[in-house]
């Protein structure tokens, strides 16, 4: 299942509102916090990325989040599954292409600075159409496992971005196996497209 753009974009607005107002600490693997929270921030206190939040006042996040800025698949963390195999985060799909090696049997230190496809997911400049163009860019960068899901592209823009509803509504239109909901949330049969 993935919520529309413009779902997630209200929810995200509900965790920054919730997170300055109220007496909740919301987290977010959306990348699309951080630029959803500096647009409707009213003084300096941005949060850089979707994981942080400058009230939080831990020294080990705020640089975390300063360093990673965004989307950090392949950039500042790999998802690793049971048997040690390695892929760029916990939301790509589990495919020959996309594994980066097996902790077993591979040199991690090789894989994370060698391998082609963390090598592209650090450059930025890379990403395409309206996230290559984004002013935002650099503390969101889009979703890449999702850009990746939807388009077999790992610098295709992320569909999930209210910014990218038009991607978003052409994927609709592409995919033969979905079911939408009253929302506009779409349950979605990947193995068809
Ligand atoms: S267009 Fe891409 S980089 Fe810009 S806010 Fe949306 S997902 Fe992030």
């Amino acid at each position: 299942m993935d919520i529309s753009p413009k779902n997630r974009f209200e929810l995200l607005k509900s965790a920054y509102n919730e997170n300055m107002n109220g007496n909740m600490q919301v987290l977010s693997t959306a990348p699309q916090y951080a630029p959803v929270a500096e647009s409707l921030q009213t003084d300096s206190s941005v949060i850089p990325t979707h994981f942080y939040n400058p009230q939080y006042k831990n020294p080990q996040l705020m640089q975390l989040a300063e360093f990673v800025g965004g989307c950090g698949a392949g950039r500042f963390y790999m998802g690793i599954e049971p048997n040690r195999d390695l892929y760029p985060c916990v939301f790509f799909p589990r495919t020959e292409e996309l594994k980066l090696g097996n902790l077993m049997n591979d040199d991690f230190d090789q894989i994370w600075t060698e391998n082609n496809l963390l090598v592209d997911l650090k450059n930025k400049d890379l990403l395409q159409d309206n996230c290559g163009s984004c002013e935002s860019k650099n503390i969101c960068g889009g979703c890449r496992a999702r850009a990746y899901t939807y388009f077999n592209d790992v610098q295709a823009p992320d569909p999930g971005c209210i910014k990218n509803e038009g991607k978003w509504n052409e994927l609709k239109n592409k995919l033969p196996n979905f079911q939408e909901t009253h929302n506009g949330s779409l349950f979605i049969n990947l193995e068809g497209k």
